[in-house]
């Protein structure tokens, strides 16, 4: 039998690792369609989206999944430059 599995030595090590470097498209939000819904603050993987719907670019890694999760369209995804 094969086991994969892995242990983290380092508890709280993740806030050093800034995931913001993975990025290769950005989320760019429109303040004036958000109708605060919290969808993007909720299932941000990063948990890189504060309660006033700011994103924190040093751990927000590009995914998308903030723009998927908004039901009025008012995040894009620009090409990072
Ligand atoms: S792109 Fe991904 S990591 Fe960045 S804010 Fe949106 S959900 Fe979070
Ligand atoms: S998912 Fe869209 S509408 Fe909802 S809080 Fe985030 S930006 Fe605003």
């Amino acid at each position: 039998m094969t086991s994969v599995g892995c242990t983290n030595n380092q508890p709280g090590s993740t806030v050093k690792n800034k995931t913001g470097s993975w990025r290769t498209f950005k989320p760019i939000s429109d303040r004036e369609k958000c109708v605060e819904c919290f969808n993007c603050y909720i299932f941000c993987p990063e948990g890189c989206i504060d309660t006033e719907f700011n994103i924190d670019y040093d751990y927000c890694k590009g995914c998308g999944i903030c723009k998927n999760e908004c039901p009025v369209n008012a995040i894009e995804m620009e090409i990072d430059e």
